[in-house]
């Protein structure tokens, strides 16, 4: 027997050596590639490595058996290119891992269920309006279509202009942080205005009560657009990296966020809000001892 992940010849090439998608994670391009050639996924490793000891898989031996340059597999494979270290997350900086549009699957008649690594930015197929961002699903499972939702399509044009604007990295992380903060708010039925036509239109009735349960499904969705609208103050470097705050900072942060996302926003009467902590985070807590004075005007 060989010892490990060691073996003397290639393996022999698979009979359907289904292609991956662009960016694939590697555990999701084996299952399909197994399911094609009617192997287990166990089998299909054993054929890979000569062994059936947990060993990772080569790009030598994949390459072997699809009958692909390991150039083009590691193109399209991000955790199998040179220097990715295994189990890295995500494996590429400033990504998600997705599954990908029911629709592009179907094009391909691949597994609808695959999964690819793509930018934070990306949430609808660039192909098809099909909602690819943090789960959500219809009652039976599906993907939602978006295509009657023009708040949401929008709203994703200006996430890749943020993304653009700031760097994929800052966009990511202001991204994360405002849909916190908006995951929140959905919560407790906080600046639902915007959120209501779309719960409507999700749900097919107008909802009995703005605020969304802990974990609700939709949440992600019916707060995309005001998440996007808020990662772009939270972006902006004068709030995020700020050098000598002033005493009016405060009053300017709060036109900032009235003009992007359109609500009145008074931290002042809500001194747990989740946004005036990301303000003290970033301004220190000198910033505490100013709001109380505020005014209600803008
Ligand atoms: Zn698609």
């Amino acid at each position: 027997m060989f010892p490990f992940s060691s073996r003397l010849a290639p393996p022999s090439r698979l009979p359907r050596p289904i292609p991956p998608f662009p960016g694939e994670t590697t555990k999701s391009y084996l299952y399909r590639l197994a399911v094609a050639n009617q192997l287990h996924p166990d089998d299909l490793h054993a054929h890979l490595t000569g062994t059936r000891h947990h060993v990772p898989i080569t790009l030598d031996g994949l390459a072997a058996a699809t009958g692909r340059s390991p150039h083009s597999l590691s193109h399209a494979l991000p955790e199998l290119r040179p220097g990715a270290t295994p189990g890295t997350y995500p494996a590429l900086p400033a990504h998600a891992r997705r599954t990908i549009c029911r629709r592009c699957a179907a094009h391909r008649g691949a597994f609808r269920f695959a999964t690819i690594w793509r930018p934070v930015e990306v949430n609808i197929c660039p192909s098809h309006p099909i909602w690819l961002g943090p789960p959500v699903r219809t009652h039976n499972g599906d993907q939602y279509d978006v295509g009657d939702l023009p708040e949401i399509l929008h709203a994703q044009r200006r996430h890749y202009r943020l993304a653009r604007r700031h760097g994929r990295q800052t966009a990511a992380e202001a991204f994360t942080e405002a849909t916190h903060i908006t995951t929140l708010w959905a919560r407790h039925g906080f600046h639902h205005e915007r959120r209501i036509p779309l719960i409507q239109a999700l749900r097919g009735h107008r909802p009995f009560t703005s605020r969304l349960r802990s974990g609700d499904p939709i949440t992600p969705l019916v707060t995309y657009p005001e998440s996007v609208d808020l990662s772009r103050v939270l972006a902006m470097p004068h709030w995020r990296h700020p050098t000598v705050p002033t005493c009016d900072d405060l009053q300017q942060f709060r036109r900032d966020i009235h003009h992007h996302l359109g609500i009145r926003y008074y931290p002042q009467d809500s001194p747990y809000d989740p946004l005036f902590h990301w303000y003290q985070k970033h301004h220190g807590p000198h910033a505490t001892q100013r709001f109380d004075n505020l005014p209600h005007d803008r």
